[in-house]
């Protein structure tokens, strides 16, 4: 079985965490601060927090930039549904806009027209590693004093160029990045996010919120020669990353390059032997940008069936996953309130028309040629009548 995703972890990962059950100080600790600190030297940003995931890295950020209730976010519907949900746990409405459908990222010249005297902020995400057109997007939210959250959950370790630099995701160039750990994702700490930015105020808030608005972390308590007596000024949140899961992202921080590396030469290698094969349109990489390859989305021709292609992938022991999700079209957002701020016709096909291939750093060139080959195989059945189920009609 080819799966779609594996993380790379290792021996040097158990080793980490072992080394910090040993140390007796479990959470929020030492480990947090220093992958903190290596985190925010990574990407270039003057602050970077640790939090519990990129959901409530999400949370904090809206927070930080003034969301509340009745307040409204101009996001995409076209996402993971937390990034969605983010902006409703601050009581506030998403305003979906449609994506790009070369990059399934935002379009920014839509973005615009759906700013009203409510709207609070941009949500802008870096759909699945690849970079979304931040020069546009910042430009927009300082028209408008706006401010402008990032959605990295995907994209540690890709790339933007600006002025004629490359930088990397987080720097940020918004104004708070948010990224996520989760095992589906590039590095991974089992669970876990990071905020970066590089105003000092918003780091001193996200360090208040991510453990219950406490006025003296119990790190300084801890070490304090003095009694101290905390308060709690703020409603805060226990969003704490642990020790046990720092240590491990700091481990995998030491592998990041080389992941990155094998994943855009696997990238690159698909893109070679998938334009050839008719129906199937290998993803977009726009010159200014440099993708992770976080996933790895191909877009099937209308006359094919998503599900039947990915059923018969399956059932020669290759897993995909479907094209990126519309929060706007699932239950959860039946009764609750949202708004179109565009046409979503591109969101809705994008999520009907794209398979995501197995791409992992671990994955050989004989993995990689057996999904192309089986594509490539299931693709031509469809299309000749062979495959009735992948062929729509
Ligand atoms: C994975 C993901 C998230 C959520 O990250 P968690 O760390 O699991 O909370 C949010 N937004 C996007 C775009 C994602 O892909």
């Amino acid at each position: 079985m080819i799966p779609i995703a594996r993380p790379l972890v290792g021996d040097a990962e158990a080793e980490a965490a072992a080394r910090v059950v040993r140390s007796g100080w479990l959470t929020q600790g030492p480990e947090v601060a220093a992958f903190e600190a290596e985190f925010a030297a990574l990407v270039g940003a003057a602050h970077a927090c640790a939090v519990s995931s990129c959901t409530t890295a999400l949370h904090l950020a809206l927070r930080a930039a003034g969301v509340g209730p009745g307040d409204e976010v101009v996001t995409v519907s076209h996402s993971f549904i937390a990034t969605a949900s983010s902006v409703r746990y601050c009581g506030a409405v998403p305003v979906f806009v449609d994506i790009d459908p070369a990059t399934y990222n935002i379009d920014p010249a839509l973005v615009e027209a759906a700013i009203t005297p409510k709207t609070k902020a941009i949500l802008c995400v870096h759909q699945i590693g690849m970079p979304c057109d931040l020069p546009a997007l910042v430009a927009v939210a300082r028209k408008h004093g706006l401010r402008l959250v990032e959605d990295a959950a995907c994209a540690i370790g890709s790339e933007i160029r600006i002025d004629g630099r490359w930088e990397p995701i987080g720097r940020p160039h918004g104004d708070i990045a948010c990224f996520s750990f989760h095992p589906r994702k590039v590095i991974t700490t089992g669970d876990g996010g990071m905020l970066t930015t590089n105003d000092a105020e918003y780091d001193r808030l996200f360090r208040l919120w991510r453990q219950h608005g406490m006025s003296v972390p119990d790190t300084v308590r801890h070490g304090s020669r003095s009694v101290i007596f905390e308060s709690y000024p703020v409603l805060g949140y226990n969003y704490r990353m642990t020790d046990v899961q720092a240590a491990v992202g700091r481990e995998q921080l030491k592998r990041l390059p080389d992941i990155i590396a094998r994943r855009r030469a696997l990238a690159h290698r698909y893109r070679e032997r998938l334009t050839g094969i008719p129906g199937v349109s290998p993803p977009v990489e726009p010159e200014w940008a440099r993708s992770n390859w976080q996933s790895y989305a191909v877009r099937l021709d209308d006359g094919l069936e998503q599900r039947g292609v990915m059923q018969a992938l399956l059932d020669r022991d290759i897993a995909t996953r479907r094209g990126i999700m519309c929060a706007h079209l699932e239950p959860a957002y039946g009764q609750e309130p949202w708004r179109a701020g565009s046409s979503l016709a591109e969101s809705e096909r994008a999520q009907g028309t794209v398979v995501l291939l197995p791409l992992y750093a671990q994955m050989s060139e004989e993995e990689q040629d057996q999904v192309i080959d089986a594509l490539a195989a299931v693709v031509a059945d469809a299309r000749t009548g062979g495959g009735a189920g992948a062929r729509k009609g």
